[in-house]
């Protein structure tokens, strides 16, 4: 049990399929209070739910910062602490540079770095109050190869500024005992690239994954899991790859 009693929010861990649901899971595990925020207050609760009876979801559109706040209270309220957060709600979009829009910059953009930002914000008050505290960011082998398969350039903008907004948060954060990682992931298998890839595609992706398969959900909950417990104690700043050798220093 590496996180007993530990109270976890992980944002966009409705999705059934999705990287938070199972991280969210994985911590439930080990026995975590997992609070799961998403943008549908019943796909919330429902998602809580199903990964047990101990825990809560909350309607949260993590780009509102009011919302960041006001969930991040009721999760005060209801557990009396906050010790991790998982940064996790993302949106991508495949499209190229010249056809990527305003409207397109201002969605992506706006929940993997506002967001990330937003709900940062929202809990290091009460981490600081309790001298602890774990933030794991959720960016993209996007960020670092200049575009992932389905995210366009300013999807790779988001998460590297996500990497870039970790680094920051933990040098500052550090001396109140707060750490914040980050997790780049390569070509997972959730809703976000479901259904998006022919048997061709995959064949041609494949060639270029040393460990030659695509990654599954559980492959990232088990890096947020090291990243939110105790075994990753005097780690902070730090980015994994989660990748298959995707992409290799
Ligand atoms: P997913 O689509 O299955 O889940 C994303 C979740 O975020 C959904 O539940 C959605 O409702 C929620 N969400 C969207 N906008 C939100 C908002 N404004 N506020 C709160 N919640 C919101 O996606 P996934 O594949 O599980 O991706 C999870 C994260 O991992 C994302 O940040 C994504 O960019 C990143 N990522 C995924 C892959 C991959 O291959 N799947 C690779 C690299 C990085």
């Amino acid at each position: 049990m590496l996180l007993q009693d530990k109270v976890c929010i992980v944002t966009g861990a409705a999705s059934a399929r999705g990287l938070g649901r199972s991280t969210a899971q994985l911590f439930a595990d080990h026995g975590a209070k997992v609070a799961i925020f998403d943008l549908d207050a019943r796909a919330a609760e429902d998602a809580a739910a199903a990964i047990g009876p101990d825990h809560r979801g909350y309607a949260c559109d993590v780009t509102d910062k009011g919302a960041c706040q006001a969930a991040t209270s009721h999760v005060l309220s209801d557990f009396g602490a906050i010790d991790v957060l998982v940064n996790n709600a993302g949106i991508t979009q495949p499209i190229k540079t010249l056809d990527i829009t305003a409207d397109n910059y201002q969605a992506v953009l706006d929940v993997s770095l506002r967001g990330t930002l937003y709900m940062s914000q929202a809990v290091i008050p009460a981490m600081t109050t309790g001298g602890k505290g774990a933030i794991v960011c959720m960016s993209s082998v996007s960020a670092q190869r200049g575009g992932g398969v389905f995210g366009g350039p300013h999807y790779s903008a988001a998460k590297a500024g996500v990497l870039g907004l970790a680094k920051a948060m933990a040098r500052e954060l550090g001396p109140a005992g707060i750490r914040v990682n980050s997790i780049t992931p390569g070509l997972i298998q959730t809703d976000i690239t479901a259904g998006k890839l022919s048997a061709e595609m995959k064949a041609e992706i494949l060639k270029g994954i040393p460990l030659n398969r695509l990654g599954d959900a559980i492959d990232v909950a088990r890096i947020c899991l090291f990243l939110a417990s105790d075994l990753s104690s005097y780690v902070t700043g730090a980015t994994i790859d989660v990748n298959g050798g995707m992409l290799i220093h």
